[in-house]
C-alpha cells in the first residue's frame, strides 16, 4: 500500500491569497464557514447571493460583505460554489458570464463537473477543497484553533497555480492545520456517491430497518427491536471512530464477537455493491437523479414520505421522548447571579 501525502501547514503558501478577493456563493452548512473562517485569516470576501435569500441577513449579522452571485464573480479571483449541488448548474449560467481568465472557480464536491453539468471554459482553474465533515464543525475547530481533514483536487490548471492556491485556501479555512489529502474530481464525486448509497446513508439505514423488521415479525417487541437494532450502533460506531475494528471488538464481549465474525458476512451482498459502484460510474444514477430533479422529484418525495412513516420512526421518536431526561440531568445549570 502505498502512503498519500498528507499536507499540514508548512506545505502550504499563504502568499497564493495575498490581493485576492475570494467569492463564497451560497452561506448554509459549507458557505457560511468558509467565508468567515477566510475573513478571520485575513482573506478578502465577498458573499455572492440572491437579493432574496433569507441567507443575506446572517452574513450581514456575521460581518461579511453581501452582494449577488454575479456581482461577486466579477470582483473576485476566486468563486467557490457552495451552494446545493443540485442548484449549481443554473448558478454556474447566471455567473459564467463573469469569469476571466486567469479566475478560478473552485467547488466542495465533483459532482457537476465530473458528471459534465457545468463545462468551465479555458484559462479558468478549476479546483476543489473539501473539508470531510459538516460546515458547523468546519467553523467550529477553526474557532478553537484547530482543523477539519480535508481534500483538494484540480481538475484544470490555467495558471499553473492551482495546487498551490487551493492548498493556501484549505490552510485558510483552517483544513491544512488538520491535514489535507490529494484526490481527483473523479476519485471524490464517485466515492462519496457510493460511500452515502451503499454504507453510510442507504446501507445503515436498510441495516437498521432490517434487523429491526426481522425482530418484530418474529413477536420480538418493538422497543427491544429498536435499542437492540438502532440506539446501541451509535456505541459501536464511536468504538469503530476511536480504535477502528480492533478496538470495537475489544470493546465487546467475546460472544459479540464470536457471533459478529462468523455471521456478519451474511447480510451484506457484495454483487450488490458492484453493481451501486457501476452506477455511479457510469454516471447512470447522476442521469437518473438529475432528471429525478427536472421532474420536480417525484420519487424522491415518495421514498422520504416511506421512510418518515416506517414504524421505526413512531417507535424511536416515544423512546427518545421519554429519555431525553438522561441528557438534561447530567450537570445542573449554573445559577446567573
Ligand atoms: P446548503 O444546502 O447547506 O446551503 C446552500 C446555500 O445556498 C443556502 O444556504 C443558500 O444560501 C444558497 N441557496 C440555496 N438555494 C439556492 C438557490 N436556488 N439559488 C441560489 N442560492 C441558493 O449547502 P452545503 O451542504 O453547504 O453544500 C454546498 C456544497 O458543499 C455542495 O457542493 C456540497 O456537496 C458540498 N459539501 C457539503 C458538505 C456538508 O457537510 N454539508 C461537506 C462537504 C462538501
Ligand atoms: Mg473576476
Ligand atoms: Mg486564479
Ligand atoms: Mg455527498
Ligand atoms: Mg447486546
Amino acid at each position: 500500500m502505498t502512503e498519500t501525502t498528507v499536507y499540514t501547514d508548512s506545505d502550504t503558501e499563504r502568499a497564493q491569497l495575498a490581493n485576492k478577493t475570494v467569492a463564497v456563493l451560497g452561506y448554509g452548512s459549507q458557505g457560511h464557514a468558509h467565508a468567515q473562517n477566510l475573513d478571520d485569516s485575513g482573506v478578502d470576501v465577498v458573499v455572492g447571493l440572491r437579493p432574496d435569500s433569507r441567507s443575506r441577513e446572517h452574513a450581514r449579522a456575521d460581518g461579511l460583505r453581501v452582494t449577488t452571485p454575479s456581482e461577486a464573480t466579477a470582483e473576485a479571483d476566486i468563486v467557490v460554489m457552495l451552494v446545493p449541488d443540485t442548484v449549481q448548474p443554473a448558478v454556474y449560467e447566471a455567473i459564467a458570464p463573469e469569469l476571466e481568465a486567469g479566475d478560478t472557480l473552485q467547488f466542495a464536491h465533483g459532482f457537476n463537473v465530473h458528471y459534465g453539468q457545468i463545462e468551465p471554459p479555458e484559462g479558468v482553474d478549476v479546483t476543489m477543497v473539501a473539508p470531510k465533515g459538516p460546515g458547523h464543525l468546519v467553523r467550529r475547530t477553526y474557532e478553537r484553533g484547530e482543523g477539519t481533514p480535508g481534500l483538494f483536487a484540480v481538475y484544470q490548471d490555467a495558471t499553473g497555480q492551482a495546487s498551490a492556491e487551493a492548498l493556501a485556501y484549505a490552510s485558510a479555512i483552517g483544513c491544512t492545520r488538520a491535514g489535507v489529502i490529494e484526490t481527483t474530481f473523479r476519485e471524490e464525486t464517485e466515492t462519496d456517491l457510493f460511500g452515502e448509497q451503499a454504507v453510510l446513508c442507504g446501507g445503515v439505514t436498510d441495516l437498521v430497518k432490517a434487523g429491526y423488521e426481522t425482530l418484530v415479525e418474529a413477536g420480538y417487541s418493538p422497543e427491544m427491536a429498536y435499542f437492540e437494532c438502532l440506539n446501541e450502533l451509535k456505541l459501536i460506531v464511536d468504538l469503530l471512530y476511536e480504535g477502528g475494528h480492533t478496538e470495537m471488538w475489544d470493546s465487546v464481549s467475546d460472544t459479540a464477537e464470536y457471533g459478529g465474525l462468523t455471521r456478519g458476512e451474511d447480510v451484506i451482498d457484495r454483487e450488490a455493491m458492484d453493481d451501486i459502484l457501476e452506477g455511479v460510474q457510469s454516471g447512470e444514477f447522476a442521469r437518473e437523479w438529475i432528471a429525478e430533479n427536472q421532474a420536480n422529484r417525484p420519487a424522491y418525495r415518495q421514498h422520504r414520505r416511506a421512510e418518515q412513516n416506517h414504524e421505526i420512526e413512531q417507535v424511536g421518536d416515544r423512546l427518545r421522548e421519554l429519555f431525553a431526561w438522561s441528557d438534561q440531568q447530567r450537570e445542573p445549570a449554573p445559577a446567573d447571579d
